[in-house]
């Protein structure tokens, strides 16, 4: 199988509201099954969305929506970490609140490991404002984000059921250097914060049936990644066509018609 460049994929072991959910599904290293309903001609376009192509679907100069930050407690919290399984899953953490203008709010768990309460909010304050240029129903239903210390080369993974993301700060890093961190953000929220509600839906299956084809091979990996992956290049298609190039842009639509109508039923915001 093709190793997808970057393995982000749902948690292995997460709990929400004190009990541990199922494991639903290993990272995207661990031998998925291929997508099933679309035997095609046309192959992917692309790698990957965020690190197997040079778009800025987001750029660091968007608008953001983020108001302010406001320290709420060092404290417990369900930091999952698939560095290793085994460890606590219940760990410190300075826990902060992004207020968003648009009256959404994301809470932020910084791993105590980060030694201070400025510095943990030196790191939040990496995110606040990227966050910001999210959707806004993704920031609906987004409930928080975790920051593990360190991790360059661990990859965020997101779980949709709990509706949370996890990121590695060291990794966040290299994505920030290559102006990589929106469209990872935007990738990982797309599980966490949509995907439990839209995934199941007709209009969805039958527009990928219809397809036909992958928009790139990291969305051939497994369905999930399919929905995360056309939700970048369709968001931007929609709210920022001139970020392509015209002859990529209409290599896109030819590609994935069907996904991106579906789409635009869902960015309506
Ligand atoms: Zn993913």
């Amino acid at each position: 199988m093709i190793r997808p460049l970057f393995a982000c994929g749902l948690a292995i072991v997460a709990s929400v509201a004190g009990g541990l959910l199922p494991v639903r599904n290993g990272d995207a290293d661990a031998g998925r099954v291929a997508a099933t309903p679309t035997p095609s001609d046309r192959p992917p376009l692309y790698r990957s969305s965020v690190v197997g192509t040079d778009f800025d679907f987001i750029t660091d100069r968007d608008p953001s929506a983020f108001d302010a930050l406001r320290f709420v407690a060092l404290k417990p919290f369900e930091m999952p970490d698939k560095r290793a399984n085994d460890r606590p899953l219940m760990k410190d953490a300075y826990v902060f609140a992004a207020r968003y203008r648009d009256g959404t709010t994301v809470a932020i768990a910084v791993d105590a490991a980060f030694g201070s309460r400025p510095a943990a909010e030196q790191e939040a304050s990496r995110y606040t404002l990227r966050l910001g240029r999210l959707p806004s129903l993704y920031r609906r239903h987004l409930r928080h984000i975790v920051i593990h210390e360190g991790g360059a080369d661990t990859t965020a993974f997101a779980e949709d059921r709990g509706h949370f993301l996890v990121l590695y700060s060291g990794n966040a890093t290299r994505r920030i250097g290559t102006h990589d961190l929106e469209e990872t953000l935007f990738h990982e929220a797309t599980h966490a914060a949509i995907q439990q509600q839209y995934l199941p839906r007709a209009a969805w299956k039958t527009a990928r049936t219809r397809d036909g084809a992958f928009v790139t091979h990291y969305a051939e990996t497994d369905e999930q990644e399919d929905f995360a992956e056309s939700a970048l290049f369709a968001y931007t298609l929609i709210k920022h066509p001139e970020r392509f190039p015209v002859a990529e842009r209409e290599r896109i639509e030819r590609q994935i018609p069907h996904r991106i109508d579906f789409f635009r039923t869902v960015y309506v915001d």
